[in-house]
């Protein structure tokens, strides 16, 4: 499980982004940034809490391939303290507010205090950041799922593909966090970033806490 934040910051240091966005099928109007500021994982997020922890959901995706959205609740010192697993997709489809997910999540950061974290994982070939699939028009004229109606209201999609995109309206109220986590596990790659308007993406580079 590699910080994807150490290629990002490379790829700042040598200015040529847009090689790097093509090379993880990224979505190319992306702009990046990056926060030194760790995000931490505690013990109970990445390993101590069964099939609902960031190493266990890692594994799964690497091995079924197929994509799985999760959620986190990180508190105020930016620290997630659990993950929380959704239902399992397929290779390239999932969806956060399948199933209890996003109800359940809402309910513990209230509990807690915290904010949400979303988080879901990408196939070979694509890096731990918003990819370029983008929103097919028939899935913009068609759909019946919320957040395709609220991505439509954004008028994203003309610009951005549909990870920023989905991203930038479901982390838009609270008790969402702007945080997310791409997981890239075929190529080895744990991403978390802080999505932004316009395109930006900042990521934070993360550590294992207590
Ligand atoms: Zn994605």
């Amino acid at each position: 499980m590699k910080d994807f934040s150490l290629e990002v910051r490379s790829t700042l240091a040598s200015g040529v982004t847009d090689r790097f966005l093509r090379t993880w099928n990224a979505d190319p109007a992306l702009r990046l940034r990056l926060d030194e500021r760790p995000v931490g994982i505690s013990r109970k997020a990445m390993s101590g809490n069964g099939k609902h922890s960031l190493e266990s959901i890692y594994a799964d995706a690497l091995h079924t391939k197929n994509d799985i959205p999760f959620a986190g609740i990180i508190d105020k010192k930016n620290v997630v303290r659990e993950f929380m697993r959704g239902d399992t997709g397929c290779a390239g489809y999932w969806d956060w507010r399948a199933g209890t997910l996003i109800s359940s999540a809402t309910t513990r950061a209230r509990t807690a205090g915290g904010r949400i974290t979303l988080g879901h994982t990408h196939q070979k070939g694509y890096g731990a950041i918003c990819s370029d699939a983008v929103i097919s028009a028939d899935e913009l004229l068609f759909s019946k799922r919320a957040i395709i109606e609220e991505i439509r209201m954004e008028g994203t999609f003309t610009r951005y593909c549909a990870d920023y995109c989905e991203l930038h309206a479901m982390t838009k109220h609270a008790p969402m966090s702007q945080y997310a986590w791409i997981l890239s596990p075929a190529e080895e790659q744990t991403g978390v970033f802080e999505i932004g308007n316009e395109g930006m993406i900042t990521y934070h580079p993360w550590k294992s806490v207590k």
